[in-house]
């Protein structure tokens, strides 16, 4: 393992122009250790004992937050604003998640060659990993690193394929050097990169591995697999957690979720977008918004069609009821998702302090401070 992590490192000279580190030491949201330590960074050790929330979709919400271009998506915002990363980190894990993950999502070779920054790959990829490892230790969550969809992936083309085992070489690499407690493979289309993707992990490293496959309008990969056949593969291949993420809502994700459950003997992961999808419209990319022509709302009109705190408290209850442990929310989750999301499965984050009373409230109040001139308007309000 040592001469392959050197190979790995020998690849990676580039010298670090920007150095971002997550500095500020007063985390507000750091939490006492609620087990011994040596479950505490053991990913299946917490699955054992219940569920485990992990905070996804960081690139939409930087992008709502006005740091991120939607398009590329690619998070410059690791060289550009490294705090406003690291508060987006402590945001989530103040709302409950209990995962840091690594934002190396899209901070591969493929898509900085896309934007031109090819040149920043290296201290991009070890800028995410140094934000989320500080903000993961102080807080007590879990440190993962983070694969995905390479967007080049053509089984039938075999310098795409060796491009591809590069990019997951090489991003496995600096996650290894970093001391991730696990590794996401996540919104992958294809059966065969979902495979080369545990493979380079398996390669380099014997932490806990997680895959997710996301689904597109068609019930099937790209490779032409049904999502439960596809996990059985990954089980098989030796994959700890399978799953799906992103791409679908709550309402078409959780059907498919059922179907990996009874097919597979490992834990399962179902981490669904906030939005409203529907059989016809099953995925947030194919969802058409009436008010404007049916044009398509993804990816920055999709507001009309976000979840309610409530939708996803809902979802939460079922997967975990279906025994679906490993959980979270992908692209365009914002803190009170996942807030909504602890809470459904009898957590209380730190959040948890400011989530909605309405019994003070000035017109729809209960308490008896409330005035009679204004509970009587309620009707009118
Ligand atoms: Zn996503």
């Amino acid at each position: 393992m040592a001469a392959k992590k050197a190979k790995v490192k020998a690849k990676s000279k580039a010298k670090s122009k920007a150095k971002p580190q997550a500095t500020s030491r007063s985390a507000s949201t750091s939490r006492p250790a609620a087990r011994g330590q040596s479950s505490e960074r053991d990913l299946l050790a917490r699955l054992k004992n219940g569920a485990v929330i992990c905070a996804e979709g960081y690139v939409f919400e930087l992008e709502r937050r006005g740091y991120l271009q939607a398009g590329a998506f690619v998070p410059e915002v690791l060289f550009d604003h490294p705090e406003v990363v690291e508060q987006l980190h402590l945001d989530f894990v103040h709302a409950g998640s209990d995962v840091t993950q690594a934002l190396t999502y899209y901070v591969h070779r493929e898509k900085l060659r896309v934007i031109g920054r090819e040149k920043d790959l290296v201290p991009m990829n070890r800028a995410a990993l140094g934000i989320a490892k500080s903000v993961a230790r102080r807080t007590g969550t879990l440190f993962a690193g983070d694969l995905c969809n390479t967007n080049i992936y053509d089984p039938a083309d075999k310098s795409a394929i060796k491009e591809v085992a590069r990019i997951f070489d090489e991003q496995v690499g600096w996650a290894v050097e970093a001391g991730v407690d696990y590794f996401v493979a996540e919104t992958l289309g294809w059966a065969g990169e979902a495979l080369m993707a545990l493979e380079a992990i398996r390669r380099h490293s014997k932490v806990p591995v997680v895959v997710t496959f996301a689904m597109h309008q068609e019930e099937l990969t790209r490779d032409g697999l049904t999502p439960a056949e596809a996990c059985q593969r990954l089980e098989a291949a030796g994959a700890d957690v399978v799953g799906l993420n992103c791409h679908r809502g709550p309402a078409t994700m959780l059907p498919l979720l059922r179907q990996i459950r009874a097919a597979v003997k490992c834990h399962v992961a179902g981490l669904p977008v906030p939005y409203r999808t529907v059989p016809t419209q099953p995925s947030f990319m194919s969802l058409t918004d009436p008010c404007c022509g049916d044009r398509r709302a993804f990816p920055v009109g999709l507001d009309p069609f976000v979840c309610t705190r409530a939708e996803i408290a809902d979802f939460g209850r079922e997967a975990f009821a279906l025994g679906i442990r490993y959980l979270g929310v992908c692209c365009g989750a914002g803190p009170h998702h996942i807030r909504a999301l602890a809470e459904s499965l009898g957590r209380h984050p730190p959040a948890s302090r400011y989530s909605a009373d309405m019994s003070k409230h000035a017109f729809f109040g209960t308490d008896k401070q409330i005035r009679k001139i204004q509970t009587d308007y309620r009707d009118k309000a």
